[in-house]
């Protein structure tokens, strides 16, 4: 059966998930809520508009956008420019994203077919081939999509176009076991040792997650851990210490390398042209002294024997 996938973003020349030059497909819908999140428009999984205010022509001399919304003053502006969508009423039919003649209102998410995946993907094969790259689907949570994922993985792999899966792995195991025949690469994260912190700062427990990435690392496969670090949630040594006694031992010695991920305020602007408001507001880093951080911490894994580095740059 030939499935289709809900994706946002279909980036050409990505570098910073799996080896080599890649085209990386980002899939709507996630089970988490970090707070630190840059793609919040990955979170729900159907499309949706977004408002960008500053690009809006102007109510009096256009007002598309509420000429084709079916609903009633559901669209509210500010000094004539479109600032937000109620979105307890937006039945995000998206009339609004095709009646507006300038960029004001974006559309988040289209629907795509594995053929339409593959025609993009096709367009790079001669840089996957000269760099060791190839296709990288990420989100949002892939997984929640596992079937599309599993059909695009098979074809890529007809192709012998090597594919790596990013995820939280916050999945059952039975979706988990679609795509791993035709998965090269597996990249995923350990957010907190802490089942309960873990949970206030992402929405949900850490279990299922781990016990994945034990029954992923008990077989031969490759497997790149990231830790996104940010401040005052995860970066004190108790966690840090739990998370490499896990990594050492319950991981099979399958770690092949551990990125550390420096927070970074990003995505904020998406943030608000959903209406939605944004946690990380209030932290304030001190960019060099936290960089300090983070390479002490690379150092910590390090001295325990684990394969560390400070960013994504992966050598094959
Ligand atoms: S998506 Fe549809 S319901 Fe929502 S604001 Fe746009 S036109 Fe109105
Ligand atoms: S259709 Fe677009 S440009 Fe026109 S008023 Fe609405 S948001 Fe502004």
């Amino acid at each position: 059966m030939s499935h289709k996938g809900i994706i946002f973003n279909v980036q050409r020349f990505t570098i910073h998930d799996g080896p080599g030059l890649r085209t990386e497909l980002f899939f709507k819908g996630c089970p988490l809520r970090c707070e630190w999140c840059s793609n919040p428009e990955s979170w729900t999984a159907y499309i949706q508009p977004g408002v960008y205010k500053t690009k809006c022509i102007s109510h009096k001399k256009c007002g598309m956008c509420e000429e084709a919304c079916p609903e009633k003053d559901i669209l509210n502006f500010e000094r004539g420019k479109l600032t937000s969508i109620d979105r307890s009423k937006c039945t995000d039919c998206l009339a609004c994203y095709d009646a507006c003649p300038s960029d004001a209102i974006k559309r988040w998410g289209k629907s795509m077919s594995v053929e339409e995946c593959m025609k993009e993907i096709r367009k790079d094969k001669g840089y996957y081939e000269r760099s060791g790259g190839g296709v990288t689907v990420s989100g949002g949570e892939p997984l929640l999509q596992s079937d599309f994922v599993a059909e695009l993985f098979k074809a890529c792999k007809d192709e012998d176009i090597q594919t790596c899966c990013e995820s939280s792995f916050y999945s059952d195991w039975k979706e988990i076991e679609k795509i791993l025949p035709y998965t090269d690469i597996i990249i995923s994260d350990i957010k907190h040792m802490d089942t309960d912190i873990h949970k206030k700062h992402t929405g949900v427990h850490n279990k299922r997650i781990l016990e994945n990435l034990k029954k992923l690392t008990s077989e031969e496969r490759k497997l790149i851990l990231r830790i996104p670090i940010i401040p005052n949630v995860n970066d004190d040594m108790n966690n840090i210490e739990a998370t490499a006694d896990f990594i050492v031992d319950d991981l099979n010695g399958r770690v092949r390398t551990l990125q550390l991920l420096s927070f970074m305020r990003l995505g904020e602007e998406k943030y608000s042209s959903l209406g939605m408001p944004y946690k990380m507001e209030h932290v304030k880093v001190d960019r060099k002294m936290f960089q300090k951080r983070v390479n002490e911490i690379a150092d910590y894994f390090n001295s325990r024997g684990i394969h560390c580095l400070v960013g994504t740059k992966e050598k094959e």
